[in-house]
């Protein structure tokens, strides 16, 4: 299995709220932290953090009940740092995560980061946003290209650490040989769309992970951008 991983602060921003983690038995997660000052980045870290002591005290196999409660806890760590700490109130991160054994992939996710998949030289998106403009895509009301350009594309339904009570998207379904893996940031698929990501998936002669970062860095770069590949 081979593992790509990059995160890149983007043009404009300061500070990389950003985290992700690829750890063993196969273990990927992006997080996009929000929040004032270093909060976002402290939201996302802390979610890295509780995920991956929470999973290595688990014993395998893992499945996306388990990715869930992940999650769950994450919530309420981070949910406790900002009660104790007011400048840290209304901290939240998105958390996508993705675990492979053998022939099976599973899967827990909340937010706005994705979990693709490239099979058969077709890009699919394994999640659903947790996204006002999501919403209203279902809904019929606006198109996946407006929803990509909409001036409140960043609301977001659902996110860890900002309320007690979520709802947390998670499955499983099987790996074949030869299927990509991407789990990214808005700040990927914010800049370049679903086609182009498919493109670049297919074609990247050294590392996948870097030419999806530069193709979004050319597109403008206006947010941090994280992306991890993995082939299988
Ligand atoms: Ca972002």
């Amino acid at each position: 299995m081979k593992v790509y991983q990059k995160t890149h602060v983007g043009k404009v921003r300061k500070n990389n709220e950003d985290s992700l983690l690829v750890a063993e038995p196969n273990i990927f997660v992006a997080a996009d932290g929000m929040g004032g000052a270093a909060a976002g980045e402290i939201a996302s870290g802390m979610l890295i953090d509780t995920v991956k002591n929470f999973l290595s005290t688990i014993p395998e196999p893992l499945d996306e009940n388990i990715l869930s409660k992940a999650i769950l806890k994450a919530n309420a760590e981070i949910l406790r740092e900002a009660k104790k700490n007011p400048q840290l109130r209304g901290m939240g991160t998105t958390a996508t995560i993705l675990h492979l054994n053998k022939d099976q992939a599973y899967y827990a996710h909340l937010g706005d980061s994705r979990l693709y998949r490239l099979r058969n030289s077709a890009l699919k998106q394994m999640t659903i946003d947790h996204s006002y403009v999501e919403l209203l895509v279902a809904l019929g009301e606006l198109t996946p290209e407006q929803a990509r350009i909409h001036p409140m594309k960043n609301l977001l339904t659902q996110a860890v650490g900002v309320t007690e009570e979520i709802e947390i998207d998670a499955g499983n379904f099987k790996v074949e040989s030869g299927d990509i893996f991407l789990l990214c940031t808005d700040g990927l698929t914010n800049m370049i769309d679903d086609s182009q990501i498919e493109k670049i998936l297919m074609n990247a002669q050294k590392d996948p992970a870097e030419d999806l970062i530069n193709a979004a860095l050319e597109e403008g770069g206006h947010d941090n951008i994280t992306a991890i590949v993995i082939g299988c």
